[in-house]
């Protein structure tokens, strides 16, 4: 029986992108022996990006899209789409052509060998600013000694998952895709690819979205920062002991301990990282709650394939 590959895309403001990457991705296909079906998923975009993949859908059954009732994330829009998948193998990727159709055949000759995970990573050429590139290196630094997972420096949303891996991704809770592919521990083989500029439009990662996506990613994979405290604590006590041994020791011999600056400047440091702490257990009691009202990650409120059942406009 001939295999299926499903393809995930979360498009967010991509009308101008959509069509040049499917004619791309079609193209790729048609050397391969595969059935394939393409979802995107139009993130509560503003501009014409539903309108397109409505007109995709239309000339192309192979395409299927869904559109989601607002935005909710790149994450969270690229679940929807791998929830969606059918295939005996799904690739994602981005709709902006950063991650190149082109470099498709090798993540399924990689497939074909007997990997159930196929990562790739980024080749940092002109493509990148140097501001991403920096702030990359040192956020997968920072999440592997925290999450205890290891990612490689430059590893992307752009991969193919086995059915067996894409099952067991879905069935876990999934702030942070890279880590928890990682954390699934499946065989895989990395693929190098030179990231290109986005083709039109422009990133919808500012800075504030950025923190966000790291923090939520730290703390979905992590409990360290909230063992922090018991350090610092431990560390503070220590010294404030120390501090008020000499400070008896003076009072002993009779002298008065000068220094009011000095003593405003320890409290005020010390309920600085007193507060920190009280934060960090704020964020994770907020990711509890939020877990508590059990919402689910996306909500779909359209589909190409019914659109066309309700307005009886047959797909071709
Ligand atoms: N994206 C999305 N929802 C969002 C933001 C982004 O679905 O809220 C999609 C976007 O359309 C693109 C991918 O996620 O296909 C990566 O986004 P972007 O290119 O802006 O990020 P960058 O490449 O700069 O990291
Ligand atoms: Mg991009």
């Amino acid at each position: 029986m001939t295999r299926k590959i499903s393809f995930a895309i979360p498009a967010y403001e991509e009308a101008p992108n959509i069509s040049m990457l499917l004619g791309k991705l079609v193209n790729v296909l048609k050397g391969e022996k595969y059935l394939y079906e393409i979802i995107i998923v139009d993130d509560g975009s503003q501009d014409s990006t539903w309108q397109t993949i409505l007109e995709e859908a239309k000339k192309n059954p192979n395409v299927i899209g869904l559109r989601l009732a607002r935005n909710f994330g790149h994450q969270s829009a690229l679940i929807a789409a791998l929830s969606h998948a059918s295939g005996d193998a799904v690739i994602s990727l981005d709709a902006d052509l950063q991650h190149p159709p082109e470099a498709v055949p090798s993540l399924l000759r990689a497939w074909e060998e007997g990997y159930p995970v196929v990562q790739t990573q980024r080749v940092d050429n002109s493509g990148t600013g140097l501001f991403k590139k920096i702030t990359s290196k040192y956020f997968y630094k920072l999440f592997s000694y925290f999450a205890n997972v290891k990612l490689t420096k430059g590893s992307s949303d752009f991969r193919l998952l086995d059915r067996s891996a894409l099952q067991a991704l879905l069935e876990m809770e999934n702030a942070f895709l890279r880590g928890s592919v990682e954390w699934l521990g499946y065989n895989s083989k990395t693929i190098k690819f030179d990231v290109g500029k986005r083709y039109k439009g422009h990133s919808k990662y500012t800075l504030k979205r950025m923190l966000q996506f790291a923090y939520k990613a730290m703390i979905s994979h992590s409990t360290k920062p909230l063992r922090l405290g018991i350090w610092v604590g431990t560390f503070t006590s220590l010294f404030a002991f120390i501090q008020l041994v000499y400070v008896f020791y003076q009072y002993w011999f009779g002298y008065v301990v000068p220094g009011w600056a000095s003593t405003i400047g320890i409290m005020s440091f010390l309920f600085g990282i007193l507060f920190v702490m009280i934060g960090i257990i704020g964020v994770y009691l907020a990711e509890i709650h939020e877990k508590l009202l059990n919402r689910p990650n996306f909500i779909v409120a359209e589909e190409t394939t019914t659109f066309y059942e309700k307005n009886n406009k047959n797909k071709p």
